[in-house]
């Protein structure tokens, strides 16, 4: 079920929103002021989110620029004067649609549908083209789990597998272990950092040519490890 996060102060809205958008198989959670939107829209996993502009404490216009900096789910502007919405173009904060109060609630659910169905095109064709990864004669198929070295496949391990592809999924930057045990492993496991050692050496022993001269994963001394393409 599709999640949508309506922040709105004034509840009679706020509530024709949901009522319309419940009837059509959407849950949605409603927020009346703007600081506390901010956090759950920052920090939760909704799909799409409706914001007012004027809106306590923090307003639409502010929720949506930083909103913008951390994701790019779709965001739905709501304002009862048409000059802002004109404003709110012109700023060029990223919203992706605007709708002027008093509007009908089947309009807004076909605009909710519509860019929620824009959005999930965008996420699959990004998905599809992610799933492979060629790096100099080092292939991951992600979505099949499987490495190829020159055309000749590797057996990983999970964790070594899952530490690979974090690594060619986020090349050039620098990752120390700790910040690896925790992606890979998670926070509640029991942390031993040679872990990492250990799991980066057997990648290496798998995947590069010359192991103790790596041409994919590097040592970053006293900092960590990174993937070079
Ligand atoms: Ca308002």
């Amino acid at each position: 079920m599709k999640k949508i996060l309506i922040v709105e102060d004034e509840i009679s809205i706020a509530e024709l929103e949901r009522d319309y958008l419940e009837i059509d198989g959407f849950y949605a959670d409603i927020i009346r002021d703007g600081s506390d939107g901010l956090r759950l829209a920052l920090n939760e996993d909704y799909d799409l989110v409706i914001l007012d502009l004027m809106l306590p404490v923090v307003d639409g216009f502010e929720i949506c620029r930083q909103l913008r900096t951390a994701t790019n789910i779709p965001i739905l502007m709501v304002s009862a004067r048409k000059e802002d919405i004109d404003k709110i173009r012109g700023l060029g904060l990223g919203a992706d649609d605007y709708i002027t109060k008093p509007f009908s609630p089947g309009e807004l659910v076909a605009r909710v549908k519509a860019h929620l169905a824009r959005y999930e095109r965008l996420l699959g064709n990004s998905h599809q083209k992610n799933d492979l990864i060629n790096i100099r004669g080092l292939s991951i198929d992600k979505a099949a789990r499987r490495v190829f070295i020159n055309n000749i496949e590797v057996n990983l391990t999970n964790k070594e597998f899952e530490l690979l592809v974090f690594l060619a999924s986020n090349p050039n930057r620098v990752y120390s272990k700790d910040d690896l045990f925790e992606r890979i492993w998670g926070m509640d496991s029991m942390g031993d950092l040679a872990t990492i050692t250990v799991h980066i050496g057997r990648l290496r022993d798998k995947i590069e040519p010359v192991p103790s001269n790596p041409q994919y994963i590097e040592t970053i001394w006293g900092v960590g490890y990174r993937f070079k393409v």
